[in-house]
């Protein structure tokens, strides 16, 4: 059957187009299918490469993979640079504070967790953190600085991919790369058989992409797509964010030279200043199915933000924002091969359920997926396979 790619990568955001810059930036001719490319929850990330200050208890599977990601991003980024295009990544280092003395003993422990992985966190004293940052406020109990998590602009970064991408488009023009409509099925060497290969996408439009590799990569629409091998079941669930980009007034700038992560009260809240001079302000964590910005958590935010550095009462807001990450059971992505019959689905990877961390994983699903699609596959990551909730999958491929 004549191919339209080598691969169909479905979905736009910033998994999608990492997975789908890396194939081509390998040889392969890729086309990405989205509607809306980067208006998924990678519109609203702050963009923390932070694998030391997000390592939580009970996910600390994840942290061979968000380090492995976060060192593979000055290596992912490069050709960008090279080009000339914008990555928006930068090296600024992590403050992580604490408002009262819970959140100093909260911090404390996870300080252990952090230090019990190898991880280097500095504690700082108050007046130290002040010199370094003048605009944190008077009422901090603790304070710690972690060098090696930095940040990217998640928008400047999905516009950089995408230039690049237009830019090794060949043969169908600048725009060939990307089929603005919406996947609505796999297609099957045996339409009659949902676990034979995959040699292609149906889409919304009543047309077709066929391709050797098709890469579900839409975040928590992969759930819906039509033709899923049998027996697969994609347990993603929306938790929403809400989140503040603020404007800082010019006599107040900068107004942080670091990331700051704070516990106030028990409560997470974030400020990460970006080059422009603006500070992303996040996120809450909602699971009661609003899409809509929530008034009790732009409040919260607000009110938290406001104990950290007072001086958030005085930035202009810019633009309050909710979107939806893609969460799994135990808040790690599905990523790979798809087992059936004892083998994998051909033709067929899933890269979805990035949950908080798909920015910082985005280099690590590229490098997996590039390697899958070449045979390669690292069974070290087999633990992210995306049939682990699928236990008559699992128990077919082990007979
Ligand atoms: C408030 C907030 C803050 C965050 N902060 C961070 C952070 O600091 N660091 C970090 O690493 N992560 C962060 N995240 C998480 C991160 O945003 C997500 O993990 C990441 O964006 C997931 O990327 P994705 O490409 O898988 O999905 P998305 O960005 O959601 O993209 C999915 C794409 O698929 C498209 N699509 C859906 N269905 C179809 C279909 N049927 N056909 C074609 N296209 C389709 C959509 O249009 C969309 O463009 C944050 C998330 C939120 C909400």
């Amino acid at each position: 059957m004549a191919r339209d790619a080598d691969v169909a990568v479905v979905g736009a955001g910033i998994v999608g187009l990492a997975i789908a810059w890396e194939a081509a930036r390998a040889g392969r001719s890729v086309v990405v299918i989205d509607p809306e490319p980067g208006s998924g929850a990678t519109f609203a990330a702050a963009g923390m490469l932070a694998p030391v200050s997000e390592l939580h208890y009970q996910e600390e599977d994840l942290l061979g993979l968000t380090l492995a990601s976060a060192a593979l991003y000055p290596e992912f980024i490069a050709p960008l640079a090279a080009a000339g295009v914008a990555s928006g990544f930068r090296p600024t280092g992590t403050l992580v504070v604490g408002a009262d003395a819970a959140d100093r003993q909260a911090l404390a422990d996870l300080r252990q967790l952090q230090l019990r992985h190898g991880r280097g966190v500095e504690p700082l004293g108050l007046r130290q953190v002040r010199g370094q940052e003048p605009m944190l406020g008077p009422q901090l109990s603790c304070a710690s600085s972690i060098e090696q998590d930095h940040q990217v602009d998640p928008r400047i970064l999905a516009a950089g991919l995408q230039a690049a991408l237009a830019g090794s488009a060949t043969g169908k023009g600048r725009d060939g790369w990307l089929l603005r409509d919406r996947a609505a099925r796999l297609l099957h060497a045996d339409p009659s058989d949902a676990s034979s290969a995959v040699t292609g996408v149906g889409l919304a439009g009543g047309t077709a992409v066929r391709a050797g590799e098709v890469v579900l990569a839409n975040g928590l629409g992969a759930a819906g797509i039509g033709g899923l091998p049998e027996g697969l079941r994609l347990p993603l669930r929306p938790v929403h964010g809400d989140i503040l980009r603020l404007r800082v007034p010019a006599p107040l700038r900068p107004l942080l030279t670091a990331t700051v992560r704070g516990l106030v009260r028990g409560l997470p809240v974030y400020l990460v200043p970006r080059e422009d001079g603006t500070v992303v302000l996040g996120a809450t964590q909602r699971e009661d199915g609003s899409a809509e910005v929530s008034a009790g958590g732009v409040y919260q935010l607000l009110r938290d933000a406001q104990v950290l550095v007072p001086a958030v009462a005085e930035l202009e807001l810019g633009e309050a924002t909710a979107r939806a990450r893609p969460g799994t059971p135990d808040n790690a992505p599905l990523l790979g091969r798809v087992a059936a019959g004892g083998t994998c689905v051909p033709g067929l990877i899933l890269a979805t359920g990035f949950f908080r961390h798909g920015v910082l994983l985005a280099p690590a699903a590229a490098r997996i997926c590039r390697l899958l699609m070449g045979g390669r596959g690292d069974p070290g990551w087999d633990r992210f396979r995306p049939d682990r909730f699928s236990p008559s999958l699992i128990e077919k491929s082990l007979m």
